[in-house]
């Protein structure tokens, strides 16, 4: 079930993203290290870890569409 509460969004600028800000730490920018193949199957709903670079929190990227990804967990 996707719940608002598990989305964040992000920005697409070439080949990267980024989120806006930190859903843990509130570092701005923030690179999400997340390869291209990956970001292909979270759109099929294929699931892609991912450790933010800057607090090394650790989510689950469940799906993610052109705006938004859902997370495994709560991120607001
Ligand atoms: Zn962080």
């Amino acid at each position: 079930m996707l719940d608002f509460h598990h989305t964040w969004p992000y920005e697409r600028v070439k080949n990267d993203l980024y989120f806006e800000e930190c859903p843990f730490c509130h570092t701005s920018p923030v690179l999400i290290p997340i390869k291209k193949e990956a970001v292909q199957g979270a759109f099929e709903g294929i699931k892609a870890p991912v450790v933010m670079p800057c607090c090394h929190e650790r989510i689950v990227i469940e799906s993610m569409d052109r705006d938004y990804i859902w997370a495994d967990r709560k991120l607001r």
